[in-house]
Protein backbone atom coordinates (compact mmCIF):
# COMPACT_ATOMS: atom_id res chain seq x y z
CA UNK A 1 0.00 0.00 0.00
CA UNK A 2 1.26 3.41 -0.94
CA UNK A 3 1.20 5.81 1.51
CA UNK A 4 0.93 9.40 0.61
CA UNK A 5 3.25 11.96 2.73
CA UNK A 6 1.60 14.99 3.56
CA UNK A 7 3.05 18.57 4.61
CA UNK A 8 4.15 19.02 7.52
CA UNK A 9 3.07 22.02 9.60
CA UNK A 10 5.25 23.33 12.29
CA UNK A 11 4.04 25.93 15.35
CA UNK A 12 3.94 26.30 18.72
CA UNK A 13 1.26 28.11 20.37
CA UNK A 14 4.40 30.44 22.23
CA UNK A 15 4.94 31.81 18.79
CA UNK A 16 2.18 34.04 19.59
CA UNK A 17 3.36 35.14 22.80
CA UNK A 18 6.84 36.87 22.04
CA UNK A 19 6.32 40.27 22.99
CA UNK A 20 6.83 43.67 21.40
CA UNK A 21 5.00 45.46 23.56
CA UNK A 22 2.87 48.27 22.34
CA UNK A 23 4.19 50.79 20.02
CA UNK A 24 3.03 53.01 17.21
CA UNK A 25 3.76 50.84 13.51
CA UNK A 26 7.53 50.08 14.27
CA UNK A 27 8.28 52.95 16.50
CA UNK A 28 7.47 53.10 20.23
CA UNK A 29 4.70 54.97 21.42
CA UNK A 30 5.37 58.61 23.33
CA UNK A 31 5.30 62.05 22.77
CA UNK A 32 3.01 62.31 19.73
CA UNK A 33 2.96 58.80 18.83
CA UNK A 34 -0.54 57.86 20.47
CA UNK A 35 0.18 53.86 21.74
CA UNK A 36 -1.77 51.15 19.27
CA UNK A 37 -0.38 47.46 18.31
CA UNK A 38 3.22 47.30 17.64
CA UNK A 39 3.06 46.33 13.56
CA UNK A 40 5.12 42.89 13.87
CA UNK A 41 2.24 41.05 16.32
CA UNK A 42 0.98 37.56 16.84
CA UNK A 43 -2.50 38.55 15.38
CA UNK A 44 -1.39 38.27 11.86
CA UNK A 45 -0.02 34.20 12.38
CA UNK A 46 -2.89 33.49 14.81
CA UNK A 47 -4.85 33.93 11.94
CA UNK A 48 -3.20 32.01 10.00
CA UNK A 49 -3.49 28.79 12.17
CA UNK A 50 -7.03 30.27 12.74
CA UNK A 51 -7.54 29.72 9.32
CA UNK A 52 -6.21 26.71 9.00
CA UNK A 53 -8.24 25.53 11.04
CA UNK A 54 -11.50 27.02 10.23
CA UNK A 55 -11.18 25.21 6.26
CA UNK A 56 -10.34 21.99 7.66
CA UNK A 57 -7.01 22.36 5.57
CA UNK A 58 -5.24 21.39 9.04
CA UNK A 59 -6.72 17.75 9.05
CA UNK A 60 -4.84 17.21 5.98
CA UNK A 61 -1.33 18.23 7.34
CA UNK A 62 1.26 16.77 9.35
CA UNK A 63 1.04 18.69 12.70
CA UNK A 64 4.39 18.53 14.56
CA UNK A 65 5.42 19.98 17.37
CA UNK A 66 8.90 21.90 16.73
CA UNK A 67 11.95 21.37 19.79
CA UNK A 68 13.91 23.81 20.74
CA UNK A 69 17.31 24.86 19.23
CA UNK A 70 20.19 24.25 21.59
CA UNK A 71 22.72 27.09 22.07
CA UNK A 72 25.47 25.71 19.92
CA UNK A 73 23.24 25.60 16.96
CA UNK A 74 22.35 29.09 17.42
CA UNK A 75 26.02 30.06 17.71
CA UNK A 76 26.98 28.39 14.47
CA UNK A 77 25.63 31.56 12.87
CA UNK A 78 25.10 34.00 15.88
CA UNK A 79 28.19 35.41 18.30
CA UNK A 80 28.31 33.96 21.85
CA UNK A 81 28.53 37.64 23.36
CA UNK A 82 25.24 39.00 21.41
CA UNK A 83 23.09 35.42 22.51
CA UNK A 84 24.11 36.10 26.21
CA UNK A 85 22.88 39.55 25.11
CA UNK A 86 19.56 38.44 24.04
CA UNK A 87 19.16 35.93 27.37
CA UNK A 88 20.05 38.73 29.53
CA UNK A 89 17.61 40.86 28.50
CA UNK A 90 15.34 38.26 28.37
CA UNK A 91 15.74 37.24 31.53
CA UNK A 92 15.44 40.97 32.81
CA UNK A 93 13.87 43.97 31.46
CA UNK A 94 13.34 43.50 28.28
CA UNK A 95 14.61 45.70 25.44
CA UNK A 96 16.02 46.42 21.86
CA UNK A 97 18.62 43.58 21.11
CA UNK A 98 20.17 45.75 18.15
CA UNK A 99 18.06 47.63 15.81
CA UNK A 100 13.91 47.69 16.29
CA UNK A 101 14.63 43.97 17.91
CA UNK A 102 12.57 43.95 20.96
CA UNK A 103 12.86 40.79 23.29
CA UNK A 104 10.74 40.98 25.74
CA UNK A 105 10.39 38.80 28.86
CA UNK A 106 11.07 35.21 27.30
CA UNK A 107 11.41 35.96 24.31
CA UNK A 108 14.88 34.08 24.61
CA UNK A 109 13.33 30.95 24.72
CA UNK A 110 10.75 31.52 22.25
CA UNK A 111 13.06 32.72 19.57
CA UNK A 112 15.35 29.37 20.23
CA UNK A 113 12.00 27.40 19.39
CA UNK A 114 11.55 29.77 16.74
CA UNK A 115 14.83 28.64 15.46
CA UNK A 116 14.28 24.98 16.24
CA UNK A 117 10.95 24.97 14.40
CA UNK A 118 12.86 25.51 11.02
CA UNK A 119 15.45 23.23 11.98
CA UNK A 120 12.63 20.34 13.04
CA UNK A 121 11.15 21.35 9.08
CA UNK A 122 14.63 20.46 7.55
CA UNK A 123 14.84 17.01 9.56
CA UNK A 124 10.83 16.23 8.96
CA UNK A 125 11.73 16.69 5.76
CA UNK A 126 15.19 15.39 4.73
CA UNK A 127 13.76 11.79 6.70
CA UNK A 128 11.38 11.48 5.04
CA UNK A 129 8.56 12.04 7.46
CA UNK A 130 6.72 14.33 5.36
CA UNK A 131 6.87 15.68 1.29
CA UNK A 132 7.45 19.18 2.77
CA UNK A 133 7.13 21.69 5.38
CA UNK A 134 5.87 25.10 6.49
CA UNK A 135 6.93 26.38 9.55
CA UNK A 136 4.97 28.96 11.10
CA UNK A 137 8.40 30.48 13.35
CA UNK A 138 7.44 33.55 15.24
CA UNK A 139 9.86 35.72 15.82
CA UNK A 140 11.05 36.13 12.19
CA UNK A 141 15.13 35.82 11.65
CA UNK A 142 16.19 37.14 8.30
CA UNK A 143 17.40 40.05 9.27
CA UNK A 144 19.29 39.24 12.26
CA UNK A 145 22.92 39.18 11.36
CA UNK A 146 25.52 37.60 13.62
CA UNK A 147 26.32 40.25 16.00
CA UNK A 148 23.27 41.84 16.21
CA UNK A 149 18.94 41.90 16.17
CA UNK A 150 17.57 43.98 13.01
CA UNK A 151 14.33 44.33 12.10
CA UNK A 152 11.73 42.24 14.45
CA UNK A 153 14.72 39.74 14.02
CA UNK A 154 16.26 37.75 16.91
CA UNK A 155 17.95 34.43 16.01
CA UNK A 156 18.28 33.88 11.94
CA UNK A 157 16.02 30.80 11.89
CA UNK A 158 16.53 30.27 8.17
CA UNK A 159 20.18 30.79 8.18
CA UNK A 160 20.61 28.35 11.39
CA UNK A 161 18.74 25.72 9.81
CA UNK A 162 20.53 26.00 6.79
CA UNK A 163 23.79 25.72 8.61
CA UNK A 164 22.72 22.49 10.74
CA UNK A 165 21.48 21.25 7.21
CA UNK A 166 25.03 21.60 6.33
CA UNK A 167 26.42 20.07 9.41
CA UNK A 168 23.96 16.96 10.13
CA UNK A 169 23.49 16.27 6.31
CA UNK A 170 26.52 17.24 5.10
CA UNK A 171 24.66 18.58 2.50
CA UNK A 172 26.98 20.63 -0.16
CA UNK A 173 24.28 22.59 -2.08
CA UNK A 174 21.73 24.59 -0.67
CA UNK A 175 19.49 27.41 -2.13
CA UNK A 176 17.75 29.56 0.43
CA UNK A 177 15.15 31.70 -1.61
CA UNK A 178 13.60 34.95 0.32
CA UNK A 179 10.69 36.46 -0.61
CA UNK A 180 10.21 39.01 1.96
CA UNK A 181 9.34 42.00 0.57
CA UNK A 182 12.32 43.29 2.54
CA UNK A 183 16.03 42.62 2.06
CA UNK A 184 17.71 39.43 3.77
CA UNK A 185 20.53 41.48 4.68
CA UNK A 186 21.15 38.91 7.73
CA UNK A 187 21.05 35.88 5.68
CA UNK A 188 23.16 37.31 3.09
CA UNK A 189 25.89 38.24 5.57
CA UNK A 190 26.05 34.83 7.64
CA UNK A 191 26.41 33.08 3.59
CA UNK A 192 28.07 36.11 1.55
CA UNK A 193 31.57 34.02 1.55
CA UNK A 194 29.78 30.30 1.27
CA UNK A 195 29.92 28.94 -1.83
CA UNK A 196 27.64 25.63 -0.98
CA UNK A 197 24.78 28.10 0.41
CA UNK A 198 23.26 29.86 -2.98
CA UNK A 199 21.39 32.66 -1.44
CA UNK A 200 18.83 34.65 -3.71
CA UNK A 201 16.84 37.44 -1.97
CA UNK A 202 14.13 39.16 -4.15
CA UNK A 203 12.74 42.26 -2.64
CA UNK A 204 11.22 45.76 -3.07
CA UNK A 205 14.40 48.05 -3.96
CA UNK A 206 16.20 49.88 -1.02
CA UNK A 207 12.67 49.88 1.22
CA UNK A 208 14.86 48.19 4.64
CA UNK A 209 17.10 47.70 5.64
CA UNK A 210 18.42 51.07 4.50
CA UNK A 211 21.22 50.64 2.12
CA UNK A 212 21.39 47.06 1.08
CA UNK A 213 19.99 44.35 -1.47
CA UNK A 214 21.71 45.93 -4.45
CA UNK A 215 21.75 43.14 -7.30
CA UNK A 216 25.73 44.31 -7.37
CA UNK A 217 26.28 42.55 -4.22
CA UNK A 218 27.09 39.17 -5.61
CA UNK A 219 28.92 37.34 -2.98
CA UNK A 220 32.79 37.10 -2.46
CA UNK A 221 35.93 35.18 -2.76
CA UNK A 222 34.94 31.30 -3.96
CA UNK A 223 30.80 32.36 -3.67
CA UNK A 224 31.21 35.30 -6.05
CA UNK A 225 27.55 34.66 -7.77
CA UNK A 226 26.36 32.55 -5.08
CA UNK A 227 24.59 35.85 -3.51
CA UNK A 228 21.77 36.77 -5.67
CA UNK A 229 19.70 40.18 -5.26
CA UNK A 230 16.78 40.95 -7.38
CA UNK A 231 15.54 44.46 -5.63
CA UNK A 232 11.74 45.33 -8.19
CA UNK A 233 10.55 48.66 -8.25
CA UNK A 234 7.93 49.49 -5.83
CA UNK A 235 4.61 48.50 -7.49
CA UNK A 236 5.28 45.10 -8.63
CA UNK A 237 2.27 42.92 -8.55
CA UNK A 238 1.91 38.66 -9.35
CA UNK A 239 3.02 39.11 -13.12
CA UNK A 240 6.31 41.22 -12.51
CA UNK A 241 6.65 38.46 -9.42
CA UNK A 242 6.38 35.32 -11.87
CA UNK A 243 8.74 36.68 -14.91
CA UNK A 244 11.59 37.51 -12.50
CA UNK A 245 10.59 33.79 -10.86
CA UNK A 246 10.72 32.16 -14.28
CA UNK A 247 13.52 34.37 -16.08
CA UNK A 248 16.08 34.75 -13.49
CA UNK A 249 15.52 31.91 -10.48
CA UNK A 250 14.32 28.80 -12.31
CA UNK A 251 17.54 29.00 -14.98
CA UNK A 252 19.78 29.79 -11.60
CA UNK A 253 18.62 26.81 -9.89
CA UNK A 254 19.10 24.73 -12.71
CA UNK A 255 22.35 25.48 -12.89
CA UNK A 256 23.12 25.23 -8.90
CA UNK A 257 20.74 22.19 -8.53
CA UNK A 258 20.18 22.49 -5.01
CA UNK A 259 20.04 19.37 -2.58
CA UNK A 260 17.53 21.31 -0.15
CA UNK A 261 15.69 24.13 -1.16
CA UNK A 262 14.67 26.31 2.27
CA UNK A 263 12.07 29.58 1.41
CA UNK A 264 11.81 32.67 3.62
CA UNK A 265 8.49 33.30 3.38
CA UNK A 266 7.76 36.70 4.17
CA UNK A 267 4.03 37.69 3.07
CA UNK A 268 4.83 41.27 3.39
CA UNK A 269 4.93 41.75 -0.57
CA UNK A 270 0.99 41.24 -0.63
CA UNK A 271 -0.99 44.20 -1.91
CA UNK A 272 -1.94 45.43 1.56
CA UNK A 273 0.94 45.56 3.75
CA UNK A 274 1.78 48.27 5.92
CA UNK A 275 5.45 47.62 5.43
CA UNK A 276 5.47 46.78 1.89
CA UNK A 277 4.61 48.34 -1.31
CA UNK A 278 4.17 45.42 -3.45
CA UNK A 279 1.61 44.56 -5.26
CA UNK A 280 1.00 40.64 -4.79
CA UNK A 281 -2.42 38.78 -4.42
CA UNK A 282 -2.70 35.03 -2.90
CA UNK A 283 -3.01 33.61 -6.39
CA UNK A 284 0.55 35.65 -6.91
CA UNK A 285 2.01 33.57 -3.99
CA UNK A 286 0.63 30.16 -5.14
CA UNK A 287 2.19 30.33 -8.75
CA UNK A 288 6.01 31.41 -6.94
CA UNK A 289 5.20 28.31 -4.81
CA UNK A 290 4.58 25.98 -7.65
CA UNK A 291 8.01 27.32 -9.16
CA UNK A 292 9.76 26.85 -6.09
CA UNK A 293 7.78 22.71 -5.78
CA UNK A 294 8.54 22.33 -9.49
CA UNK A 295 12.15 23.04 -8.93
CA UNK A 296 12.34 20.80 -5.94
CA UNK A 297 11.09 17.87 -7.36
CA UNK A 298 13.29 18.11 -10.38
CA UNK A 299 16.52 18.52 -8.48
CA UNK A 300 15.93 17.67 -4.55
CA UNK A 301 12.80 14.53 -4.57
CA UNK A 302 10.60 17.25 -3.46
CA UNK A 303 13.02 19.10 -0.49
CA UNK A 304 11.83 22.12 0.43
CA UNK A 305 11.21 23.93 3.91
CA UNK A 306 8.86 27.14 4.36
CA UNK A 307 10.02 29.45 7.10
CA UNK A 308 7.52 32.07 7.64
CA UNK A 309 8.89 35.71 7.58
CA UNK A 310 7.41 38.83 7.71
CA UNK A 311 3.84 39.93 6.68
CA UNK A 312 1.78 42.12 8.42
CA UNK A 313 -1.50 42.92 7.37
CA UNK A 314 -4.24 41.14 9.71
CA UNK A 315 -6.70 40.67 7.04
CA UNK A 316 -4.55 39.16 3.89
CA UNK A 317 -1.57 37.54 5.12
CA UNK A 318 -3.86 34.31 6.22
CA UNK A 319 -5.14 33.89 2.61
CA UNK A 320 -1.75 34.28 1.17
CA UNK A 321 -0.46 31.33 3.17
CA UNK A 322 -3.20 29.52 2.84
CA UNK A 323 -2.83 29.74 -0.72
CA UNK A 324 0.97 28.73 0.04
CA UNK A 325 0.03 25.74 1.87
CA UNK A 326 -2.62 24.41 -0.75
CA UNK A 327 -0.08 24.37 -3.06
CA UNK A 328 2.32 22.32 -1.02
CA UNK A 329 0.10 19.77 0.03
CA UNK A 330 -1.78 19.70 -3.02
CA UNK A 331 -5.34 20.20 -1.17
CA UNK A 332 -7.16 22.56 -2.59
CA UNK A 333 -9.99 24.01 0.24
CA UNK A 334 -12.85 26.10 -1.03
CA UNK A 335 -11.19 28.67 0.50
CA UNK A 336 -11.57 32.05 -2.32
CA UNK A 337 -9.54 34.77 -1.84
CA UNK A 338 -12.18 37.61 -0.78
CA UNK A 339 -9.77 40.19 -2.21
CA UNK A 340 -9.36 39.70 -5.48
CA UNK A 341 -9.84 41.94 -8.15
CA UNK A 342 -9.67 44.68 -5.81
CA UNK A 343 -5.82 45.75 -7.79
CA UNK A 344 -4.09 45.19 -10.93
CA UNK A 345 -1.23 43.24 -11.03
CA UNK A 346 -1.21 41.26 -14.38
CA UNK A 347 1.15 43.75 -16.04
CA UNK A 348 5.07 43.49 -16.32
CA UNK A 349 6.13 47.26 -17.24
CA UNK A 350 9.28 48.90 -18.29
CA UNK A 351 10.24 49.70 -14.72
CA UNK A 352 10.31 46.16 -13.94
CA UNK A 353 11.44 44.53 -17.06
CA UNK A 354 14.47 47.15 -16.69
CA UNK A 355 15.16 45.81 -12.87
CA UNK A 356 14.84 41.83 -14.20
CA UNK A 357 17.21 42.37 -16.86
CA UNK A 358 19.60 44.00 -14.14
CA UNK A 359 19.97 41.19 -12.52
CA UNK A 360 20.37 38.93 -15.79
CA UNK A 361 23.02 41.29 -16.85
CA UNK A 362 24.98 41.29 -13.74
CA UNK A 363 24.47 37.61 -13.21
CA UNK A 364 25.40 36.51 -16.64
CA UNK A 365 28.98 36.57 -15.19
CA UNK A 366 28.74 33.98 -12.86
CA UNK A 367 25.70 31.75 -14.71
CA UNK A 368 26.23 29.86 -17.96
CA UNK A 369 22.18 29.70 -17.93
CA UNK A 370 21.95 33.15 -19.43
CA UNK A 371 24.85 33.03 -22.42
CA UNK A 372 23.61 34.96 -24.79
CA UNK A 373 20.08 36.01 -23.54
CA UNK A 374 20.59 39.47 -23.04
CA UNK A 375 21.71 39.89 -27.06
CA UNK A 376 18.60 38.67 -27.99
ZN1 LIG B 1 9.61 41.84 5.68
Amino acid sequence: MVILKKTGYIFDESFFWHDNGSGTLYLPAGGYLEPDVFVEAPSTKRRVNNLLNRCGLIKELETIEPRSATREEIEEVHLPSYVEYVKQLSDTTGGDAGDHAIVGRGSYEIALLSAGAAITAVDSVLTSKVKNAYSLSRPPGHHAEPEKGIGFCIFNNVAIAAKYAKKKYGLKRILVLDWDVHHGNGTEKVFYEDDEVLFISIHQHLSFPNNTGYATDTGKGKAEGFNVNIPLPAGTGDAGYLEAFQSIIEPITNEFKPELIIISAGQDPGMFDPLGRMNMTAAGFGAITNVMLELANIHCNGHIVFVHEGGYSNAYVPFCTLRIIEEMSGVKTDVEDPFTGSQTTDVVNIVQRQAIDEVIKIQSQYWRAFEGVMSK
